[in-house]
């Protein structure tokens, strides 16, 4: 059965941004209700070490950061459902939000924090072997592959703290990147560069995934080189693809303004998008920054924004 709500301010998503809206919206007396989605704290929960959140001396976890967020949103007063977002509809005042459980918000305004998903390198061998062998998170994963080979694909942060990570657990690590350059952070590349457990294969794209089918798992990887063209196989038993993300945005499609990579558009200088009392905040329309203290920054503004459209409409 269906039931209603109806509220000043509802947020999609539970990472930084979803939480610090929250946290903002709260504080504001705006009674907030975040549905917290399919990943409940984000992107941070599948991160280990977190050493450039300001405020914390020691290196903290990524999984406890959300922890502490959650904790201060609830504190503050905020509604929390552990629930997704369906369908919405943003053509009428109250806005429209059904979830998966039957609730169905009408709410004045709008905040989206759904953040943003791995990519995949969508080859049909590497449909095959996800789960299998083939993974988008180290943090999550890495733990199976002691003492094993695994791959990294990419060139990026991801890329390279995924590496480094693995070395805690695989003999060895073996980075592939298409390009003889790499998109990372110069401490990180040097980290990268100083650890006897990882080799990098420079100018080589994955061809083809290669492993047996009872029980399914990895074996080899064929690599294409992307200045010759040449091919050669590497033997691994896992391979983890760390080359970006895509904002999730689906849901949204036909109901806000995109660009064409997808991620939300918002006016310069705010998080307001192309619907007044709508808002996004964070990786949904952050394919720049794409930090967990410039989302919780956005996340604020959201709240603020949204709080100053509550009042001018009340
Ligand atoms: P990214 O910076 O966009 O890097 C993606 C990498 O994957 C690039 O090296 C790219 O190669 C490669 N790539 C993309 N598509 C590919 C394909 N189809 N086949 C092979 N390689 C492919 O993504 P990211 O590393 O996930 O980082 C995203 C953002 O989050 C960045 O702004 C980053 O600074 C930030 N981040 C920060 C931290 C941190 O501060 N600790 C940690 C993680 C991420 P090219 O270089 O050739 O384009």
């Amino acid at each position: 059965m269906i039931k209603k709500i109806q509220t000043n301010i509802v947020i999609i998503g539970s990472g930084p941004a979803g939480y610090t809206a929250a946290i903002y919206a709260a504080r504001a007396n705006l009674k907030p209700h975040l549905i917290s989605g399919l990943e409940p704290g984000g992107q941070l929960t599948i991160t280990t070490d977190v050493e450039n959140y300001p405020g914390f001396g020691d290196v903290i976890q990524g999984p406890w950061l959300m922890e502490q967020m959650k904790k201060q949103a609830l504190k503050v007063g905020t509604n929390i459902h552990s629930d997704i977002v369906t369908k919405v509809n943003f053509a009428n005042k109250p806005f429209l939000a059904s979830t998966d459980s039957g609730l169905e918000f009408e709410s004045k305004s709008i905040i989206i924090s759904t953040g943003a998903q791995a990519r995949w390198l969508n080859l049909e061998s590497e449909k095959k072997f996800k789960g299998f062998g083939i993974s988008a998170c180290a943090t999550c994963d890495g733990f199976f592959f002691k003492d094993q080979n695994v791959i990294v694909v990419g060139g990026g942060n991801s890329a390279v703290e995924e590496a480094l990570f693995l070395t805690n657990f695989a003999s060895k690590v073996t980075l592939i990147h298409r390009r003889d350059k790499l998109r990372a952070e110069k401490i990180l590349q040097d980290r990268l560069f100083n650890n006897k457990k990882i080799e990098i294969i420079w100018n080589h794209k994955v061809k083809e995934f290669i492993g047996n089918d009872g029980p399914v798992s990895l074996k080899k990887v064929k690599l294409e080189n992307t200045k010759d063209g040449s091919e050669k196989l590497l033997e691994t038993s896992g391979a983890f693809i760390a080359i970006g993300h895509d904002p999730a945005t689906s849901l949204f499609k036909g109901e806000l303004e995109m660009d064409n990579e997808n991620y939300i558009i918002t006016k310069p200088d705010s998080t307001e998008t192309s619907i007044k009392g709508i808002y996004a905040a964070g990786d949904v329309k952050d394919k720049i920054f794409r930090q967990a203290v410039t989302a919780a920054g956005m996340g604020c503004m959201a709240a603020l924004e949204a709080e100053k459209f509550l009042s001018e409409i009340d």
